[in-house]
């Protein structure tokens, strides 16, 4: 840290991202990324692209790309917000709705109490039940900004639009964001609660199902004044904050909807057929309706499990936080890349003496 840094950041603790080795080949199981290539839409998109037109500034507004994801989610495009990945959305959210302070799940997605601390906003952390359900009386009626990553992250879990729309009902003054970076796994989007309630932010992601995560897009659904807040706050930072080619490769991925739909199934079937072999080899982990599963051997420390498949070459993810030390994170690769995974943990659990 410089001399020259503000004070109030000394004690920030950045998010850390999932690693990106570059020593070797890895099966990368580890930041939820998808195993398949984006849609031959995208790729023909991207092909027809004159570079000469990187000269040239990105639509500010992204007109086209809005229009088209209105059309796909049913709104208005006055109701979506464009973003350069969704945790350039959390940022602004953040910044815009967390006066009265925010509440949010623990654990969860780890970037939320950084955004927090960057932004000043006192927060609390409601704790998962034993078994990560969420305990949903505890997010109603918070008098603050609430956030809800739904499915969550690491757990996998996901609740009905009956507990969503009690939390919404329960706090009509204040933003409750729904983060459903997941939500094409499974779960059940909140999207078309957003026409009855305004306080109601809906954030979405094209970095998991639809497998951009390169291109950094994100979105949100929301009332028009929520979407306009956003968007001051936008052109107050970066107005050009989804850069070009993303904008043309992002409307090409909404005309592949059934693309990424397909996907999305095959990632579900993989998740079942592995589930049940970890299954097999004595893992637990609640019902996933992401691309990944939270995982945990009894007599196998998280961290062992962990190391030992990254020297086998196969990168999954662990995390810092001492009550999660137990577990692992593993993103639904390919059947391929699972069918390895299973065969490492096999060789694994053999030499730890375990089966
Ligand atoms: C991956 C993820 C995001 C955001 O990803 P972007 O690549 O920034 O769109 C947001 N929330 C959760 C819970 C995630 O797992």
């Amino acid at each position: 840290m410089s001399r020259f840094l503000h004070e109030k950041f000394a004690a920030l603790e950045a998010y850390t991202p999932g690693e990106q080795p570059r020593d070797r080949q890895y099966i990368k199981l580890n930041t939820n990324e998808s195993p398949y290539p984006p849609a031959p839409e995208v790729v023909e998109a991207l092909n027809q692209t004159d570079v000469a037109e990187l000269r040239l500034y990105s639509d500010p507004e992204g007109k086209d790309l809005k229009e088209k994801l209105a059309w796909y989610y049913g709104c208005k495009a006055e109701n979506v917000f464009l973003s350069n990945g969704s945790d350039d959305i959390l940022n602004f959210a953040f910044l815009a709705f967390g006066a009265q302070g925010a509440v949010f799940p623990r654990p969860s997605y780890s970037f939320y109490p950084v955004f927090a601390q960057l932004h000043g906003v006192p927060y609390r952390e409601v704790p998962l039940k034993e078994d990560f359900s969420l305990d949903v009386d505890k997010l109603r009626g918070t008098g603050c900004f609430t956030v809800l990553a739904n499915p969550n992250a690491p757990t996998g879990l996901a609740v009905g639009l009956d507990a969503i729309e009690k939390i919404v009902v329960s706090n009509p003054d204040q933003v409750v964001l729904v983060d459903e970076a997941y939500v094409d796994f499974g779960g059940e989007s909140a999207a078309e609660l957003i026409h009855r309630y305004p306080n109601l932010l809906v954030v979405m992601t094209y970095s998991k199902s639809r497998s951009m995560a390169g291109a950094r897009l994100g979105f949100a659904l929301g009332d028009r004044e929520l979407i306009e807040d956003l968007e001051k706050l936008k052109f107050s930072t970066n107005p050009y904050n989804v850069n070009r080619l993303t904008l043309k490769l992002g409307a090409a991925a909404v005309d592949a909807a059934p693309y990424f739909v397909e996907n999305a199934k095959r990632i579900m079937a993989t998740r079942e057929r592995i589930g049940v072999a970890l299954q097999g080899l004595g893992f637990t982990f609640p019902d996933s309706k992401a691309n990944f599963l939270f995982i945990r051997r009894e007599g196998l420390p998280g961290e062992t499990l962990y190391r030992k498949l990254k020297e086998r070459g196969v990168l999954i993810r662990h995390f810092s936080d001492p009550a999660l030390a137990d577990y692992n994170r593993v993103t639904i690769g390919t059947e391929e890349e699972m069918g390895a995974f299973l065969k490492e943990v096999r060789a694994i659990l053999e030499e730890e003496g375990l089966v």
